[in-house]
This record gives C-alpha cells, structure tokens and sequence, in this order.
C-alpha cells in the first residue's frame, strides 16, 4: 500500500520550508510543473555539483558539455523520436480523462469513491493510441509546418551530434565520455507524484564511447560505479535496486538496459537508467546527415563508430529521492521532531548561527562570525526565539550543524556546536570553525 500520507508531509514541509512550489500557483497551478525555492533549488544544485565532481572534474577520461535545447529537427527524426517516442493512450468515455495503458495500475480514476483506472463499472476506456511525447514550437515568425522544432525529451541527441567536435578539442581518445546536465521536456500523460514525473526535468546524463566489443564489459563498469555514486549520496542502500530491462521493455536502441529503482512511498521506481545504445544513436545520425561520424584510432589504423554506454539520471527524480530518504520523525522530550538527514554535503544550509540571547554583546559575536562562515559555506543566521525552536527549524531544513554563542564564547572564544541527527554538543574554538565545517561539510 502506498505511504500516501508521508508524501503528503513531504510536499507541504516542502512547500512551507522554500524547497519547491507548484508553478503558477496563484493562477491554479500548470500541470506537473514545479518551482524550486531558496532551499530546492541549494538541494537540487548540490546534487548537480557532486554529479558534476565525479563523472567529469574527478576523471581523465569525461568532458563536459552544455548543448542548446532546441535542436534541428532533423535530429529528432533520426534518433527515431518523431516517429516512436509515444506512450499508448487510452481515453476514458465517461470522465474524459485520459491515462497511460501501461499504467492503469497507478492511475487514479477521477469518480469517486477512490479506484483505479478503469475499476468503475461506469468507466468507458478506449482502444489504446499512441501519443508522441515531444512538445512542438515553431522557430521563427511563421507558424507552419517548415518551421516546427521541438523542445528535448533528453539531453542525449546534443551530444551524439557533438561528439566529434568535443574528441577534437579536447583531444580525447576512444574510450572516453561526455558529460551534460540539461532541461528536457516530456508531454507526459499521467505525470505525478510531485516532482517524480514532470513535464519539464533536468537530466544528469554521460555518454561514454566506446571500440565495439568492448561495450558490455564498461556496460558492467559503469553499472558498479553508478550505483556506488547513489550509495555515496548518503541514500539508504535496503531501498536501492537493480531492475534488468526484459526482452519487451527494451527501447529500440539498447542491447541491454538496467534502471536503478529506489523504494518511494508509492512503490519502486526507476531514478535512472544504464543503457547499452550500441552504435544506433551515431550510425542513425551519419545516415540522416551524411557526415561521416566515424572514429579513426591510431593505435591499431582502425576505423569505426564507436558503440555508446549511458548513464541517464533525472536531478529531479535524484533530488526527491534525497528528500524522501532524509525525512524522519523522532520523539523528543515529548515533542515530535522532523528531521531532514541529508548528507552534510547536499545539504541546503550547512550550519545555523545562533546567539544564545540578544545581549552581553553575543549578537555582535555571532553576526561577526556568521558572516565569515558565510564566505565559505552556506549559513543561516537565527536569534528568534528559544534555542530548542531554532534547532528545530534547521533539523526541518537539514542543517547539519547549529553554533550558538554564548557566554563562555566571550570569555574563551569557543562556541557550542551541536549535532543535527545525534543532537550532541562539542565546543569549538570560533576561529576554526570554517575549517572544522568544510570538513565535514565537503564529500
Ligand atoms: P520512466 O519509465 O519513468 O518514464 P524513462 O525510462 O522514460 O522513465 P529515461 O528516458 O531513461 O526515462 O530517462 C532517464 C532519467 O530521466 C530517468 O531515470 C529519470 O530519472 C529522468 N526522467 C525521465 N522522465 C522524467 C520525467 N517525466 N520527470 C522527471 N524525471 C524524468
């Protein structure tokens, strides 16, 4: 049965706390769009970042790339999108909504009392028909035909089409990768839980090219080492998984695919996918553009095209997995406590600053100190009410750390630190604070 109650708390602690509003909100809302806030949008950044650090700053062997979100669109048709990429749609007769076949199971009827799709006796649902996913828009002044573009349904086709100029740039050799974090956008007919399926996303995506024959063994590679990355982010590893893509459920260009699922409140779904797409995306490109998009390796005077191992990971999707394993309710003192235990790293706010009161010259202190901390890592400043609501504040952000001045602090120039998950206390030396919080704050 589906924890509907603990997304329920999710999405309002989300909303009340600055991570992600719906967008428009105040017109009604646009479907399955979301706004990130001041503590969303630090959440979703960090996740990025140490994307970022470990498939392209920590490695020899990946470059980066920021390819534009409107393509030719040519491209779409040669990566096969304008033609397959559709889901089977069915309508329903008697409430007019309109539902994903493959996922009557999850999909709520509108009738009340609460079923599923197609659970009415009343419900009518048609004949499946597909429905391309793809957002059109026309380039230029003219609305017709010639002119149509489409808004990216991934961040993939920018850099297939790109490879050969990054190779010569950088002057990489086969095997080596390119990396890119970018919107892309899909018409998504039962789009929902929150930002789980959106129509406009991010994308963390790798493309790592490859001599065929040796695809399968950095298909496995890349399989080791993205699951480690998810483990790293501090996510509970029991709700981590592996889902083999069976002969039916493989897209037409990969030779093998498998999705890391995470156990969210409504089930285990996919946060990203390891694709085998072999020479498809490049050998489709050459034919519809005539370029040729081959590889010449030195080594062995060999040409060839090189064969494609990906590692596609939504940062959204990544971004409320990190909320959902973080979220915890504990009983202290009598008094529920919500705590979001990010790890220090992805944390939004790494530390509070807090004078213990608004006297004896304790808030100069801490405004002095807070702005320096402040240079290196991000602090909130807090004097409003008792110490114990402040602490509660910063557990409900997921700050790891909370400094109070106090009247020791005056006299020695230590302060008290306290822990955010074990709600211990130490006392630091002030002037090593930056450097006691970069430690931990960092990786
Ligand atoms: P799903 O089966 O959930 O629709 P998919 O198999 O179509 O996903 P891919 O095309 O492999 O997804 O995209 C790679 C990643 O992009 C997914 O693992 C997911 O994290 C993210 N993603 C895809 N579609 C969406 C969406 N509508 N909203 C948010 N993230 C998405």
């Amino acid at each position: 049965m589906a924890d509907t109650t603990l997304m329920d708390k999710l999405v309002s602690l989300c909303k009340r706390r600055g991570f992600v509003f719906q967008s428009s909100e105040i017109y009604g809302g646009l479907g399955s769009v979301w706004d990130y806030g001041p503590l969303g949008v630090a959440l979703k950044k960090n996740v990025k970042d140490r994307w970022w650090r470990a498939m392209v700053h920590a490695r020899d062997d990946i470059e980066g790339l920021d390819a534009a979100i409107l393509m030719h669109p040519k491209v779409w048709e040669a990566s096969g999108h304008v033609a397959g990429f559709t889901d089977p749609l069915v309508d329903c007769k008697t409430c007019k909504a309109r539902f994903r076949a493959d996922k009557l199971a999850d999909s709520p009827c509108p009738q009340k009392p609460s079923k599923k799709a197609g659970e009415h006796s009343t419900c009518e649902l048609t004949e499946p028909r597909m429905f391309n996913l793809m957002f059109k828009t026309f380039m230029g002044p003219v609305e017709e035909s010639a002119s149509v573009v489409y808004l990216r349904p991934e961040t993939a086709q920018g850099i297939y089409v790109n490879y050969l100029n990054v190779l010569q740039g950088s002057r990489q050799k086969v095997p080596f990768g390119i990396a890119q974090i970018g919107k892309a956008f899909r018409n998504e007919i039962t789009p929902g839980n929150f930002i789980f399926r959106t129509r406009e996303f991010e994308q963390m995506e790798m493309q790592f090219f490859v001599k065929p024959g040796a695809d399968a063994e950095w298909f496995e590679q890349w399989r080791e080492l993205r699951m480690a990355w998810h483990h790293a982010l501090g996510l509970n590893p029991a709700k981590l998984r592996w889902h083999q893509h069976g002969e039916g459920e493989l897209a037409h260009y990969a030779k093998a695919a498998y999705d890391i699922e995470y156990e969210f409140p409504f089930g285990w779904n996919e946060i990203e996918g390891i694709h085998n797409r072999t020479d498809f995306d490049l050998q489709r490109h050459q034919a519809a553009s005539g370029k040729k998009l081959e590889y010449f390796e030195p080594a062995t005077n060999e040409r060839f095209v090189p064969f494609i191992v990906e590692t596609s990971a939504g940062a959204d999707r990544v971004t409320l997995t990190t909320l959902v394993d973080a979220y915890r309710e504990e009983q202290v003192e009598g008094e529920t406590r919500v705590v979001l235990g990010f790890h220090p790293s992805i944390a939004p706010i790494k530390v509070g600053v807090f004078p213990l009161v608004k006297k004896d010259g304790m808030p100069e202190f801490a405004t002095r100190l807070y702005h320096d901390l402040k240079q290196q890592v991000p602090a909130f400043y807090d004097d409003s009410g008792a110490v114990g609501r402040r602490y509660r504040r910063m557990d409900e952000a997921g700050t790891p750390f909370c400094v109070t001045v106090d009247g020791q602090t005056l006299q020695d120039g230590t302060v008290t630190v306290r822990h955010r998950d074990s709600m211990t206390q130490d006392r630091v030396a002030a002037d090593t604070l930056r450097v006691w919080l970069r430690e931990r704050t960092e990786d």
